[in-house]
């Protein structure tokens, strides 16, 4: 029976250092005032070359990261898959200058990546960001319809090569691959690239999945629609499905420029528009392939709770649950040991380059209204559950 309560399962890999460890820092990032002067502490840090790295390596980073490079994340790989069945999503988090160099760097590891999911189960999708291959302001330009210089075609021009050369060795070596989904004002660009890539790629069977953020407002019928032409013209129309990572961002930029903001007025809001999308996916299940990006455990179940209804095994090739690499393993290795299909985004690359992937983790993770953080409450319960055992051990 499925049960996200499992701690057991949760933290089986975790001896109890390792969990005291955990413990350690997330209590530490549920501190608000923590977390925001850390933030910039941090930076400085880098900056002026304090001997901080090390620390950073064996803590923060340890939690959340696979490695520096593909060779280092082959410990996480083997332990996700030989551990408990779940999958990798190798995750070049990098972010570094946005310059031409750094993009074509970003295309080249993301090419490492689908190399090695070939014909790979432990690696079932890999993954790229646009703004990993691309200039943001030019992509902003472009979804703004503004008018290109010649050197600016040229420069939108390399960016679609380099999707497209992802892509294609994503159909080559058939091995899916993401498109994340990023800030309204440039998503509609991404859309565009991910709609070609997909009719182009998909005709036999899901390679390439666009994201859609259902904290959005309008993405339901954008969903719909995507359906419709992928029966209409007989393709596989392949989705990530997430809540949204831009919130704030989006609705201080919609009060900024006085415009309606694109975001859903309440939670509840989003939380009803993901789990309909869950259902329109099931519900169309013949040309669609789908993954649930989310740490949501409601959410989670009305997936499992779908599929029971329709008939459709736990082990379905269509359909997917995945969470980010150290977090709510509650949720990953309970439903892997349910047979559910299951991955982990694994984000790697140099320390210094994950600093700002590192800050959202320990934003996400600071207590709200002094209310403990899900992850660190998931922790105290097995730290107790180890206690009771070690004690009913020694007590005659
Ligand atoms: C595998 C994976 C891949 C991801 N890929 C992407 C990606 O490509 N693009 C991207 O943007 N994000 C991505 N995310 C992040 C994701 O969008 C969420 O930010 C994150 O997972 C938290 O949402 P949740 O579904 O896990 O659940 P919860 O913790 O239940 O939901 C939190 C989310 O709800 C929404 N929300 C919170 N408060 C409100 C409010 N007051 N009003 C309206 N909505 C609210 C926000 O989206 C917030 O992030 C990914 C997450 C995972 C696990």
């Amino acid at each position: 029976m499925l049960s996200f309560l499992n701690t057991e399962i949760a933290f089986k890999g975790r001896s109890n250092k390792e969990l005291n460890q955990s413990f350690f820092l997330f209590k530490m990032m549920g501190y608000p005032s923590l977390v925001k002067y850390g933030k910039g502490f941090l930076r400085f840090a880098f900056k002026v070359q304090l001997p901080i790295r090390g620390i950073i390596k064996k803590t923060i980073y340890k939690q959340f990261c696979g490695g520096e490079n593909i060779n280092e994340c082959n410990h996480v790989i083997n332990e996700l898959y030989g551990g408990y069945h779940v999958g990798t999503i190798l995750d070049y988090s990098a972010e570094g200058e946005a310059i031409e160099a750094s993009f074509e760097y970003c295309k080249n590891e993301v090419l490492k990546t689908i190399a090695l999911a070939k014909g790979n189960r432990r690696i079932p999708f890999s993954v790229f960001k646009i703004t990993g291959l691309a200039r943001f302001e030019l992509l902003v330009k472009v979804q703004a319809k503004e008018e290109l210089s010649a050197e600016e075609s040229l420069e939108f021009d390399r960016v679609k090569a380099r999707i497209e050369e992802l892509c294609k060795a994503a159909a080559d070596s058939d091995v899916r691959i993401f498109m994340d989904g990023e800030e309204t004002w440039i998503q509609k660009v991404i859309d565009e690239i991910a709609e070609e890539m997909i009719v182009r790629y998909n005709k036999e069977k899901a390679i390439v999945f666009n994201t859609i953020q259902l904290y959005r407002n309008d993405r339901i019928l954008y969903l719909k629609e995507q359906i419709l032409n992928a029966r209409n013209l007989g393709y596989f129309y392949g989705v990530k499905l997430v809540r949204g990572a831009y919130m704030e961002k989006e609705r201080k930029r919609a009060q900024v420029n006085a415009y309606d903001s694109p975001i859903n007025k309440t939670k509840e809001e989003t939380d009803r528009l993901f789990n309909k999308a869950i259902t329109i996916c099931i519900e169309n299940i013949d040309s669609v392939n789908f993954c649930a990006g989310t740490h949501n455990e409601t959410s989670c179940l009305h997936l499992t709770q779908m599929m029971a209804q329709r008939g459709i095994k736990n082990n379905d090739h269509r359909v997917y649950f995945a969470q980010l690499f150290g977090m709510s393993n509650h949720i990953s290795f309970n439903l892997a040991a349910e047979g559910y299909n299951v991955a982990k985004y694994v984000p790697y690359g140099p320390v210094e380059k994950l600093l700002p992937y590192l800050i959202r983790r320990a934003k996400e993770n600071t207590s709200i209204a002094g209310q403990t953080g899900r992850e660190l409450r998931l922790i105290i319960t097995e730290k107790r559950r180890r206690d009771t055992m070690e004690k009913s051990r020694i007590t005659p």
